[in-house]
């Protein structure tokens, strides 16, 4: 099987990085992005300061138990 490679470049620093067409089955199955806009560094990042946030307001916004 080939792998179609991607070239893509990181909206928040800038920089290309490969994105295999294999890693894009996982991105949909788990709802986000299918074709990130950022590498996985600054996702990784991103996803860390989004579960912070997410942390804070659950309270309100979501009743999960
Ligand atoms: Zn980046």
């Amino acid at each position: 099987m080939a792998y179609t490679e991607l070239r893509l470049v990181c909206g928040d620093c800038m920089g290309s990085f490969a994105f295999a067409s294999g890693e894009q089955g996982a991105r949909t199955i788990d709802g986000s992005d299918v074709r990130p806009s950022r590498c996985p560094a600054c996702h990784s990042s991103r996803e860390r300061l989004r579960a912070a946030r997410a942390i804070a307001p659950v309270t309100v916004s979501r009743r999960r138990y």
